[in-house]
């Protein structure tokens, strides 16, 4: 099976834990590098342009935005990291915003999927977020976006370093996407919904 999006809206955002969602639906978490096209992947999804904002200000650092998936599970868009552009205040909101979520007592999320850019190595950043997905003792899908800008042999290669700079075992999974091209898409609509 895989998740449908059928019927995929924004739902709401939250600020602090006391605006998350606490009910029995899974929560799929996406994070990302900001720009590395964590949006567009949604929208890609969703099947539609501008259900995720893309280009969203490096204002906009610390919220998390849920998005309902055919009523069957959250899509819980956290908040990209490692604009340039961020105070320390607004660096700090984000790290207390992401603690909170990841580590809240009840187990919110469900399943987490870091999205890094194909075509190089992933950043320090990148390897702490996935360092915090799998403390959650969840799940975790890493998507190569932007695998359009690849050369077809290139990417064998490229897939190589991501997982050997993540430190990822052989059977967790890795998927080259292109959100742009749509290529990825059914795939990873498959392994969302057995999350779900
Ligand atoms: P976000 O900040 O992570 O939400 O990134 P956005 O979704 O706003 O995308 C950042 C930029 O990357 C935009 O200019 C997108 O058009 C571009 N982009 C996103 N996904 C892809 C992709 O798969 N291929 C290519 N070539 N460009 C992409």
């Amino acid at each position: 099976m895989a998740l449908k999006f059928e019927k995929t809206a924004y739902l709401r955002s939250a600020a602090s834990a006391g605006d998350f969602l606490r009910d029995s639906l899974p929560q799929i978490a996406f994070a990302g590098r900001s720009n590395v096209g964590k949006s567009s992947v949604i929208n890609t999804l969703a099947g539609r342009k501008n259900l995720a904002y893309v280009g969203a200000s490096p204002g906009k650092t610390s919220q998390i935005n849920y998005f309902t998936v055919d009523g069957k599970a959250y899509l819980v868009d956290l908040p990209g990291y490692g604009y340039a552009k961020v105070s320390k205040a607004e660096r700090e909101r984000w790290g207390l915003l992401m603690e909170s979520y990841l580590h809240d007592e009840a187990g919110l999320i469900t399943l987490g999927v870091l999205i890094v850019d194909a075509r190089h190595r992933p950043s320090a950043d990148d390897v702490t977020m996935h360092t915090w997905f799998r403390e959650t003792g969840c799940r975790e899908i890493v998507v190569a976006n932007k695998a359009d800008k690849l050369k077809p042999r290139e990417t064998d290669a490229a897939m190589a370093l991501i997982r050997e700079t993540l430190g990822m075992a052989p059977d967790e999974v890795l998927l080259p996407f292109s959100a742009e091209k749509g290529t990825g898409r059914g795939q990873l609509a498959v392994l969302l919904d057995e999350s779900c």
